[in-house]
C-alpha cells in the first residue's frame, strides 16, 4: 500500500486540470438551480441540506482513509448522535464505554433509556458481558480521556455471532492510528474536530460503513435532521487532512517523550499513553494499532497542583478538545467527567520535542517546589 503521507496528500483531490485550483474551494449553495421545467433530477444538486459537492470531496478523502463509504456530520455528537439513533429501536440493547467521551454515555443514558432502549455501560478493558443479544456495541479504542483500549476484532466477532453491530469510536486514533472496518466493525464513527483536522477551528464529525444500508440510512438521517457540516468547515477538514501524517508523527514523538518523563517525575501520580511498554493497553494497541496517538493522560495530586502545573507551563495551552497544532492540557473533572480532580488529558502538539520537554519538566518541577 502507498505510504500514509502520500496517501493523505492525494485522498479526495481530483485529478489534475490545467487552470484548476488543486482543491476546489468551498461551493455555497442554499438552493441550486433547478431544470425549470424538470424540476429535480438525480444526480444535480437541489438543496444544501442534502447535496454539497465540497462535503463529497471530503467524503471520499476520509472514506479512502477509513476503508468505507463515509457521511460527514455537523459535529462528532451530531455523527454519534446519529449512529444510536438510526441503529436502535424501543426494545434494543446497546452498550456504551463506561470510561469513554462522557457526552455520549449521557446521551445513551437520558435520550437512549427514555426511548425504551436497554443501556449498558462496560469500561473499554472490560470484562465485557455476554453480547449475543446486543443490538449495537459501541466501543471507544483508546478511551477518552483514560486511554485504555479493547480488541476490536475480537469484540466484533462476539456481537456479529448473535446478529448485532459495532460501531467504534475511532476520534483519537483517527483513520491513520487504526482502520476499524478491516478489523470486523461495522462503522468507524468519529469527531473531525480533534486530530483529524488538527487545527483547532472547526468542528466535524463523520461515520463511515461498508453497508451501503447502514450508509443510506445515515445520509437519510442527516437530511431529515439536518445535522449537515458547513461547506467552508468541509473544505477546511479536507485541506487540513493533507498534514495528518506528519502532525500525527510529531505528536506520538512528543507523546512518547513526554509520557517517558511524567513516568519518572515525582509530582506525577499516575500516567496512561498506550505507546509505553509498561501500559496495561500496550499489548492490544500495538498489535491493533498502526500508531499511537499524542494524547498522553496523567494524574497529579490534586486541583492545585494542575493549577500550579498549568500556570508554570508557557507552552501549554488550557483548553478542551485535542489533536491539535498546539499542545493543551483539559482537567476532565471540570466539565463534569467523571474522573480524579488531579487528572489531566493532555495533548501533545507538534512544537519542538526538546522544547515541550523542557517546558513540561519547568512546570512539573514548580508543582513540587
Ligand atoms: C470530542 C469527541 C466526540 C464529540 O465530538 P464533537 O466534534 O465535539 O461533537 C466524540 N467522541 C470522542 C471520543 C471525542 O473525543
Amino acid at each position: 500500500m502507498t505510504g500514509d503521507g502520500t496517501r493523505v496528500v492525494h485522498a479526495g483531490v481530483p485529478s489534475a486540470v490545467p487552470g484548476r485550483s488543486f482543491l476546489p474551494g468551498p461551493a455555497f449553495g442554499a438552493p441550486y438551480h433547478l431544470d425549470p421545467v424538470l424540476g429535480p433530477q438525480p444526480g444535480v444538486d437541489g438543496y444544501g441540506r442534502t447535496d454539497n459537492p465540497t462535503w463529497r470531496a471530503l467524503e471520499s478523502a476520509i472514506g479512502e482513509l477509513e476503508g468505507g463509504e463515509c457521511v460527514t456530520f455537523a459535529s462528532g455528537m451530531a455523527a454519534v448522535s446519529a449512529v444510536l439513533l438510526s441503529v436502535l429501536r424501543p426494545g434494543d440493547t446497546v452498550v456504551v464505554p463506561g470510561d469513554g467521551y462522557y457526552k455520549t454515555r449521557a446521551f445513551a443514558s437520558s435520550h437512549l433509556a427514555e426511548r425504551g432502549v436497554t443501556v449498558l455501560e462496560v469500561p473499554t478493558a472490560g470484562p465485557y458481558p455476554a453480547l449475543e443479544t446486543v443490538r449495537l456495541l459501541l466501543i471507544e479504542t483508546p478511551a477518552n480521556p483514560g486511554l485504555d483500549v479493547c480488541d476490536i476484532a475480537d469484540l466484533a466477532a462476539r456481537v456479529h455471532a448473535g446478529g448485532g453491530l459495532v460501531a467504534v469510536d475511532n476520534t483519537t486514533a483517527t483513520p491513520l492510528g487504526q482502520r476499524p472496518l478491516d478489523l470486523g466493525a461495522d462503522i468507524s464513527v468519529a469527531s473531525g474536530t480533534k486530530a483529524l483536522t488538527g487545527h483547532s477551528d472547526i468542528l466535524l464529525g463523520y461515520a463511515c460503513t461498508r453497508d451501503p444500508e447502514l450508509a443510506a440510512s445515515l445520509t437519510g438521517w442527516r437530511g431529515a435532521t439536518g445535522a449537515v457540516a458547513g461547506p467552508f468547515e468541509a473544505w477546511l477538514a479536507h485541506r487540513s487532512i493533507g498534514t495528518l501524517d506528519l502532525r500525527l508523527a510529531r505528536q506520538s514523538t512528543n507523546a512518547a517523550a513526554v509520557a517517558a518523563l511524567l513516568a519518572a517525575h515525582p509530582a506525577v501520580t499516575t500516567v496512561r499513553w498506550p505507546g509505553r511498554p509498561e501500559d496495561p493497553a500496550y499489548a492490544v494497541a500495538s498489535r491493533q494499532m498502526r500508531r499511537i496517538p499524542g494524547v498522553v493522560t496523567f494524574t497529579l495530586a490534586d486541583k492545585a497542583a494542575v493549577d500550579r502545573f498549568l500556570e508554570a507551563a508557557s507552552l501549554v495551552f488550557a483548553a478542551t478538545s485535542f489533536g491539535g497544532l498546539h499542545t493543551s492540557a483539559d482537567r476532565r473533572a471540570q466539565w463534569g467527567d467523571d474522573t480524579p480532580d488531579g487528572l489531566i488529558r493532555f495533548s501533545c502538539g507538534i512544537e519542538d520535542t526538546d522544547d515541550l520537554v523542557a517546558d513540561v519538566r519547568r512546570a512539573l518541577d514548580a508543582v513540587i517546589a
